[in-house]
């Protein structure tokens, strides 16, 4: 079976309702290619009313960008996994770059925010990838396998099989300075290769791996052209509904 092609929006802190509903109306209306599911990962605010507009729309999904690892309690200013079910989210980022710089996320937590995810039935997009200096010393390769194995190494080889990965250069987020679809290629190919190490090459081989950072209407092609790139997790250009629409065709 071929593996499940996946654009992923990710909004950040952008769009207030009324924003989000205009957005989450034109991303409806986009031409989805057969084999290819999109998911936006909107504002814990928009959820609710994104999801009313997008719900009856095949292969459009609704994600979050976060949620805590524990079930309810004395966590002021955080959100559930059950709070996120609730307003009909299916999917959730965990391990952004920028989660794990400017809040400290580090792999143990991350490790217990997937545990609590699966638990609950949303599917985590988790991602991973190295800085510039990683990248320049040229330990990027074992710097990413070294957050795969402490965050999802422990799963049983049934839940690893519902985790998606974007590899998300951190020197190419939101920079416009993309990976080369060759830089893309070689690190899916590598981090495949790792996941086969443990899980057997038959499940890494069924794993998306989505490529993240500056990936752009006019980029997109190139990179999900790869073999081992399953598609984006497209950050500043999934704002732009139609920007987005040319990269969710870029197959
Ligand atoms: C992201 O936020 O995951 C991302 C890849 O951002 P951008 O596309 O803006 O670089």
């Amino acid at each position: 079976m071929a593996r499940q092609k996946i654009v992923a929006g990710n909004w950040k802190m952008n769009k207030t309702i009324a924003e989000g509903e205009a957005l989450a109306t034109e991303v409806k209306n986009i031409e989805i290619p057969k084999g290819v599911k999109v998911v936006i990962c909107t504002p814990f605010t928009n959820l609710a009313t994104t999801h009313k507009i997008i719900k009856k729309k095949r292969h459009l999904h609704l994600g979050a960008q976060n949620m805590h690892e524990a079930n309810s309690g004395a966590y002021t200013g955080e959100i559930s996994a059950d709070m996120l079910l609730a307003c009909g989210t299916e999917y959730v980022i965990l391990g952004h770059s920028e989660r794990r710089q400017y809040f400290n996320e580090g792999d143990e937590l991350l490790a217990a925010k997937v545990n609590k995810a699966l638990e609950k039935g949303l599917t985590p997009i988790f991602c991973c990838g190295e800085p510039l200096e990683i990248r320049e010393a040229g330990t990027h390769v074992k710097f990413v396998e070294s957050q795969l194995k402490a965050s999802l190494f422990h799963l049983s080889e049934a839940d690893f099989q519902k985790v998606i990965i974007a590899y998300e250069p951190i020197w190419a987020i939101g920079t416009g300075k993309t990976a080369s679809s060759e830089q893309a290629q070689d690190m899916h190919a590598a981090l495949r290769k790792f996941l086969g190490k443990q899980y057997g090459k038959r499940i890494a081989g069924k794993t998306s791996i989505l490529y993240g950072g500056s990936c752009n209407a006019k980029n997109a092609k190139e990179i999900f052209g790869q073999p081992d790139v399953d598609g984006g997790l497209i950050g500043g250009a999934s704002l732009i509904a139609a920007d987005f629409s040319v990269i969710v065709n870029a197959f």
